[in-house]
């Protein structure tokens, strides 16, 4: 559960957005079909690339990703893949089950992919058919044109073929991508309603970046010459449709957003959604590298086709109540079958919060009117989830029941959407402690917070609460999306210095030799960070300001405090404070907190360190009351 912190003020923001995912995982294939060795930078690293990485290694393509400086290096198999020793397990990815079918093929021999019931559950047919004509043989496992399947390519060749455009795009991308390393040339025609267009430009766009001859004939007739790809130095765009979340949180709240990196040389078509707001009464400036968006105060319902930018339709659909006219949306039919039936699932949750929304025909309409608060079932769909807390940065009390999902294209969107609420941040009275294990800061800022009468939170024992129940449900520490996803799960309460986990007293239990051991592990995890840092800022917010102790708490979770401490001892002088609390030995308690300052002081995310800013405080020698009376002045200063 995530409850959206409503906006204070509004934002005024830049935002680098992390890399377009249908770019990633485009550059990743040809990438990984090019002769030699290429470099991608802006690089998305979220659970669909690493699908897609993690089933192009498995055909022998050779990854090297650095996700410091968002870039991988591949070495690319010259069209020659390798038959996986394993079954392609594609989870959820969409674009991943649709380019490695092409692609498995390419590797001439039986190749299994699977997924997961929402990709088992999606349509695959016209793609199945499609390569079945260039001489492929699928065998189907449970049900016809659908995951589970065995892929068979030893008879591919080239030739010519119909695909049908009206159910997804990515059919048609998914063989254009293959192509080039196909035997012979591919002409490639495309019958009915055509959905997603600009997702087929940009395939086009990335397959010759890397050398392909990709050669539109006409919108509907593509030939693709059996030339291979040549490796190539590409940077990724930063992705356009996560870039529309912020774009509307600019439109609905007066304030303004600048996006990098995507402007009018993009190459995706969601940046379109600025034109649809634009109309709908906002400002928007567009530069070739840069978006724009500024909220005027007032926002016209509109009447729009979103066949093109189907992706965006949930952020539209989600801000809608909050126009003066009615919304119409329309030709998105076949956003029915992505992550959820979208349709349906936009319609039932704003009707939730009370809002009057209809099913149309290929889409729906949305009524303006009064929105009530209330909690958003995600469907396990990151877009709806997204969606749903840009319209909470202005409604207050929209909460959504499991915000995790946002990992699969965006795994530090509400980080970026805290970027949207710094002014207000800035505002709250803030004390942040942070320093070493055992150097005193839990006792201090209790003490602290007494004397400003301040609330006070300990933020280790939220990471030790993570890592105490995962303990206890004998999870994986090295399973990172599944410790993160307890973390998501769980509600941790503080009441009368007890902490509760769902309401069991685990006060005593996070305190425990494993819980030292294995605390550190788990708070190094970037998604158990990314939601520890989301309720530690909403603990403040609520309360206007607080004390809070922690490893990370001036650097990173609240970077604007009124006042940043580190404090510090050393680490004989921590030991033997531990000792005479717990009674163990000195020896053993050194050996414990030395381990573990070295464990999150080397952690690639918020490492413990003495923020530039912190005044540092040794308190090897005083007293608690010596080092709060010294705080306690300086706050007030
Ligand atoms: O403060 P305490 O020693 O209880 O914290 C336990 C552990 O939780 C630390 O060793 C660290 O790994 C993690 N932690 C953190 N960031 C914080 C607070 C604690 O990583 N803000």
């Amino acid at each position: 559960m995530l409850s959206i912190d409503p906006l204070v003020e509004p934002p005024n923001v830049r935002l680098s957005l992390p890399g377009s995912k249908s770019i990633t995982n485009r550059a990743l294939v040809v990438a990984g079909l090019a002769n030699g060795e290429s470099s991608l930078s802006g690089v998305l690293f979220s659970e669909d690339t690493h699908v897609m990485m993690d089933s192009l290694q498995k055909m022998g393509v050779k990854i090297r990703q650095n996700s410091n400086d968002q870039s991988v290096s591949i070495i690319g198999t010259g069209g020659r893949l390798q038959r996986p020793a394993e079954t392609i397990w594609v989870h959820q990815s969409g674009t991943t089950a649709r380019f490695c079918l092409p692609l498995a093929a390419l590797c001439g021999q039986e190749v299994t992919i699977d997924g997961d019931q929402q990709i088992r559950n999606r349509p695959h047919e016209g793609l199945c058919k499609a390569l079945e004509s260039l001489g492929a043989q699928i065998e189907y496992l449970e049900v016809a044109n659908s995951f589970p399947l065995v892929v068979n390519g030893k008879n591919l060749k080239g030739g010519q073929i119909t695909l049908n455009g009206s159910i997804s795009s990515q059919f048609i991308s998914a063989l254009l991508l293959a192509a080039p390393c196909f035997p012979d040339q591919l002409e490639l025609n495309i019958e009915g309603d055509l959905v997603s267009r600009p997702y087929i430009d940009m395939t086009i766009s990335v397959m010759q970046a890397f050398g392909a001859q990709a050669e539109r004939v006409t919108d509907r007739r593509y030939v693709i010459s059996p030339t291979g790809y040549q490796n190539s130095r590409y940077e990724i765009e930063p992705d356009a449709s996560a870039a529309s979340y912020f774009f509307a949180a600019a439109a609905i709240s007066g304030g303004s957003v600048t996006v990098e990196g995507i402007g009018n040389q993009s190459i995706q078509g969601d940046t379109g959604f600025v034109g649809i707001i634009e109309k709908m009464g906002a400002k928007v400036t567009r530069l070739d590298h840069a978006l724009s968006v500024t909220g005027t105060g007032s926002l016209a319902g509109i009447d729009v086709s979103m066949k093109e930018i189907s992706d965006t339709v949930p952020t539209l659909a989600a801000i809608a109540p909050l126009a003066s006219g009615s919304t119409a949306i329309s030709d998105v039919a076949f956003i029915a079958k992505k992550e959820s039936d979208r349709v349906t699932a936009l319609i039932t949750e704003l009707r939730k919060i009370g809002v009057k929304a209809e099913k149309t025909e290929t889409g729906m309409i949305i009524y303006p009117g009064e929105i009530q608060k209330g909690t958003i079932h995600t469907y396990d769909d990151h877009r709806i989830a997204m969606a749903f807390s840009i319209l909470g940065l202005v409604v207050p009390g929209i909460t959504l029941d499991s915000p995790q999902c946002v990992a699969k294209t965006f795994p530090s969107f509400f980080d970026v959407l805290d970027q949207l609420r710094v002014a207000g941040d800035a505002k709250l009275s803030i004390l942040a402690i942070d320093g070493p294990a055992g150097s005193g800061k839990s006792t201090l800022a209790k003490q602290v917070a007494k004397q400003l009468g301040l609330e006070y939170l300990d933020t280790g024992a939220m990471y030790r609460s993570v890592a105490a129940v995962a303990l206890a449900q004998s999870a994986s520490l090295d399973d990172e999306t599944g410790i993160a996803e307890i973390a998501g799960r769980i509600n941790i309460q503080f009441t009368n210095g007890k902490v509760y986990v769902d309401d069991d007293d685990l006060t005593e239990a996070i305190r425990s030799p494993e819980v030292n051991a294995a605390v550190s592990k788990v708070a190094a995890n970037p998604g158990v960070r990314s939601i520890m840092r989301r309720q530690q800022r909403s603990w403040a917010r609520v309360r206007g300001g607080g004390v809070l102790e922690g490893r990370d708490i001036g650097s990173v979770v609240f970077p604007e405090a009124q006042l940043k401490v580190y404090v510090t001892a050393t680490p004989e002088e921590r030991a033997r404070r531990r000792s005479l609390e717990s009674g163990r030995s000195v020896e053993d308690i050194m050996e414990e907190i030395l381990q573990r300052d070295t464990k999150d002081s080397t952690r690639d995310d918020s490492p413990l360190v003495a923020d530039q800013e912190a005044v540092v405080i040794d308190t090897t020698g005083k007293t608690i009351q010596e080092t709060s009376d010294y705080i306690e002045e300086l706050f007030l200063q």
